[in-house]
């Protein structure tokens, strides 16, 4: 980091990526590795009163379930820091006031709904018929029926929504494959409806981020290692986007990113955000 570097904005409060920002996950091994500095920092904005959370896109595991597995490898955030698309959702479906939803997903992401109040129906259960939104999220064992039986909710006008549309998902291992985006595409080409997107980096998400951080967006830092994912949210949003380069993308992928995806400001990883916010 160069001496004279600085944040481009007021800082009031952060939102973290978690895989390739915080902490390293390795898939093969199921284990994670904590990114150096990760800890002093969020130990750091504890004790300053920063408001940070961490939302990462994948929508498998509810904080509860993250939570202590993050812990036991050293990262101090609590339950109520941690955030999936899964919680944007249950904001929106709220908003919208929507009584049932078919969730195209695992039990947990049901179970993840159902704890944030929203009542939920599987494929082929009593109800299904009748439900008023589709979602769409991690789904690994997602059958024709279940297509079938959200194609028609969504073609007598029920709410569509996916928890990603990102095709293929960077990790350390190389691409990995996007179920949302895969069953919400097919759902999609079936009934000419286009789902909305609760993940990153949909302007649901960055709502819900502000929202949970209580700081205006536009003084909200966002920061990932996925131009495609944080950065273009944050652009989208007004919010400050920073790049970190302890992930997928490398400092001169930084700095060929087109426009919309651009981050205001690049840095080698957390360690460097603590200095620049001088804690
Ligand atoms: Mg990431």
């Amino acid at each position: 980091m160069s001496d004279d570097a600085k944040l481009p904005g007021k800082v009031s409060g952060i939102m973290f990526d978690l895989d390739g920002t915080l902490i390293l996950s390795n898939r093969r091994l199921g284990s994670y590795q904590v990114i150096p500095g990760a800890v002093e920092l969020l130990t750091a904005l504890q004790a300053a009163g920063i408001p940070y959370l961490a939302l990462t896109n994948g929508s498998a595991y509810p904080a509860a379930k993250q939570g202590p597995r993050l812990r036991d490898v050293g990262l101090p955030i609590p339950d109520a820091n941690l955030f999936t698309p899964n919680s944007v959702a249950a904001r929106v479906f709220a908003q919208r006031g929507v009584e049932q939803v078919l969730v195209l997903g695992t039990q947990g992401v049901a179970d993840a709904l159902s704890e944030d109040g929203i009542a939920c129906v599987m494929p082929g259960q009593a109800g299904a018929e009748n439900a008023d939104a589709v979602y769409v999220a991690w789904h690994p064992d997602c059958n024709m029926d279940d297509i079938h039986a959200a194609c028609g909710r969504v073609m007598e006008g029920a709410h569509f929504f996916t928890a990603s549309d990102v095709p293929f998902f960077a990790t350390q291992e190389g691409p990995a494959f996007g179920y949302s985006c895969a069953i919400s595409g097919a759902i999609a080409r079936v009934t000419g409806r286009e789902p909305e997107v609760t993940g990153k980096p949909s302007a649901h998400a960055m709502g819900f981020v502000a929202e949970q951080l209580g700081v205006p967006v536009s003084e909200v830092a966002v920061v990932g290692d996925d131009p495609r994912v944080e950065t273009e949210m944050a652009r989208a949003g007004g919010a400050i986007g920073i790049g970190v380069t302890t992930g997928t993308t490398s400092r001169e992928a930084w700095a060929a990113c087109e426009e919309f995806c651009r981050p205001d400001l690049v840095i080698g990883g957390v360690a460097e955000l603590q200095v620049l916010l001088g804690l």
